[in-house]
């Protein structure tokens, strides 16, 4: 079997990306053979931001940093600036797909088609010269003799010098990525975070909650407690009750709160609520104050009156039926002081039971994964191992919705390609 030089295994964002960019990088004679599991390359670009694919943040490296959390984000900085989010823009406009922001940082492309930002990067990695071989699933990794061997199960192995492994995580399992690469990681002594759905709608058992379904609050604080009601995180972006819970950007952020199970402290309570903060540029006094000038105003003054523009009366009514008040045609002044207090209250910190998520079928991304400390960020060459490098989503970095696990895709392979093709010509 002929050795070949750089071998990549799983043809998602970073493994197409490396393949192309390791290619652009080395001479003409080196060969690249890009290894994947399903009949195509990018399945989960296509199906990405409702299939018009936010593939980068407008954000610059210092602000998207610490999106990804503290570790994630010390890993990241080198990628983030080595591959910043407006490069990346200018990449692809130079390869056909100009792209243009959108509501909350996000950036498309202009066509708003995800199958335009696949098929640019499919068309640039064939035409630099790399070989995709589809319908590889890899089984195993090993090695020997100074070469590495990605083993296909017919036999169709791959061995090669330089071995990128980007087979991705486990969640939307549909697309291809079942969690292969954690076995191969953990084989070869290296620690895996325990893999958890991330970037998923959460589940509640409370029946009000489902009858809000298809209901989205668009500015909304949303915040995760612990059992003892303690913030343990909070993130502003719009939510919207489902038939089973409540999902969103809001909520999705703020997954891995629920679906990790906290290993800390075993003996504590792993509940989890969901606290919405439905006024949250306006604190408790300035919403009282609200509901009292409202009150004191000429005329007989409906509850809601005190609404911001657009906010879902249906949300309104749930929040007053939570304290045993009907929103409906309640006047403001038949408010006594004390349910006046508990409706603010309520209004700050709409409690949403939690039991669960809607696991990885349903996750945007994986959370977890190989632990950082044993990659080196300047080259995503794996510690100790010879010839290996590890990045995408299999790693322990993800952030939240808005172009910025791309990125971090993206970002990755691209230190990737660069350290590669300078350890190729050194030797
Ligand atoms: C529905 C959905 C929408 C999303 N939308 C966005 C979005 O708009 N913006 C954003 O930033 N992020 C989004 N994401 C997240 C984003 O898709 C991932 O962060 C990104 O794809 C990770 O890139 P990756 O290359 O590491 O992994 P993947 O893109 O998952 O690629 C891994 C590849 O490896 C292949 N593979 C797995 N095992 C093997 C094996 N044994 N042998 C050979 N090949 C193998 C898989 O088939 C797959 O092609 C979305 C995710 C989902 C599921």
């Amino acid at each position: 079997m002929t050795t070949r030089d750089i071998g990549i295994v799983g043809a998602g964002a970073a493994g197409i990306w490396t393949a192309w960019r390791a290619a652009e990088e080395t001479s003409e004679s080196t060969d690249v053979v890009l290894l994947e599991k399903t009949p195509r390359v990018g399945t989960k670009i296509l199906a990405s931001g409702g299939q018009k694919c936010n593939l980068t943040t407008t954000l610059g490296p210092r602000d998207a940093g610490p999106l990804y959390g503290d570790e994630a984000e010390r890993f990241l900085r080198y990628g983030l600036w080595t591959l910043q989010p407006s490069e990346l823009r200018r990449r692809f406009d130079a390869i056909g797909v100009p792209t243009k922001e959108a509501h909350l940082q996000k950036i498309f492309p202009e066509s708003e088609r995800a199958v335009d930002v696949r098929d640019a990067l499919e068309r640039e990695t064939r035409e630099a010269g790399v070989e995709i071989r589809l319908e590889r699933p890899v089984q195993d990794i090993r090695f020997e003799d100074g070469e590495w061997t990605a083993a296909v199960d017919d036999g169709r192995n791959l061995r090669c010098r330089r071995l990128l492994c980007c087979p991705g995580g486990m969640s939307y399992p549909g697309t291809g990525t079942t969690g292969d690469g954690y076995e191969w990681m953990t084989d070869l002594g290296l620690d895996i975070v325990e893999p958890v759905p991330d970037l998923v709608g959460l589940l509640s058992p409370a029946d009000w909650v489902h009858e809000l379904a298809g209901v989205d609050v668009q500015t909304v604080e949303a915040q995760i407690l612990d059992g003892e009601g303690r913030i343990l995180a909070r993130r502003r972006r719009p939510i919207v009750f489902t038939h089973q819970g409540i999902s969103g950007p809001g909520a999705m952020d703020l997954a891995e709160h629920v679906t990790r199970p906290r290993t800390e402290r075993p003996d504590e309570s792993h509940q989890r609520t969901l606290a919405l903060d439905l006024y949250p540029d306006i604190d408790h006094d300035d919403l009282r104050a609200m509901i009292v000038d409202a009150a004191s105003s000429p005329g007989a003054c409906g509850v809601w009156s005190v609404l911001p523009d657009g906010f879902p009366r249906s949300v309104f009514r749930a929040a007053c039926q939570q304290i045993g008040l009907s929103g409906k045609g309640l006047m403001i002044d038949d408010l006594t002081a004390d349910r006046r207090n508990k409706l603010i209250h309520t209004l700050k910190r709409l409690c949403v039971p939690l039991s669960g998520s809607e696991g990885f079928e349903h996750a945007e991304v994986t959370a977890g994964g190989v632990a950082l400390e044993q990659i080196d960020p300047e080259s995503m060459r794996v510690n100790g191992i010879p010839q290996l490098y590890v990045f995408g989503e299999i790693l322990d970095a993800t952030g939240p919705i808005g172009g910025l696990n791309f990125q971090a895709a993206w970002s990755e392979a691209e230190v990737a390609a660069l350290a590669v093709a300078e350890d190729l010509s050194d030797s």
